[in-house]
């Protein structure tokens, strides 16, 4: 879903520190720390296209992208853009997270819809957690 390597296509890039992400940890629904937001551009006129990546002090990095869209999945990370990572809850494995946005039919999902309503970016409960 997104590339981690140096040969970036999509430089140059902007990243700034901001206080707010609609990401939350997947796991305890903890707001993240050390949030960094990095455009990559836009992907149509007056559409965004970000990464979103922040810390939870007891889960670790996580990692999203945005298109136009809310994010269907958060991803554990490393550190920000850095390599995915196995996280293990309540005895199960994960690469992945499911956001509520996953789950929306799709006909709700072409609604327009503003990309950062943080409802939508909910992981949705862990099984046993
Ligand atoms: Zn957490």
């Amino acid at each position: 879903m997104f590339s981690m390597n140096n040969s970036n296509p999509f430089a140059p890039q902007r990243e700034r520190l901001r206080t707010r992400t609609p990401m939350r940890c997947p796991i305890c629904h903890s707001a993240l720390g050390k949030v960094i937001i990095r455009d990559i551009g836009s992907a149509a006129p007056g559409a965004i296209w970000q990464i979103h990546a922040g810390e939870c002090p007891d889960h670790g990095w996580f990692q999203t992208e945005v298109v136009r869209r809310p994010p269907r999945e958060i991803f554990p990370v490393t550190k920000p853009f850095g390599a995915a990572r196995r996280v293990v809850v309540a005895g199960r494995e994960y690469y992945a997270f499911s956001t509520v946005w996953n789950e929306l039919p799709g006909e709700e999902r072409r609604q327009p819809t503003d990309p950062l309503e943080e409802r939508y970016w909910q992981a949705l409960p862990l099984p046993g957690v």
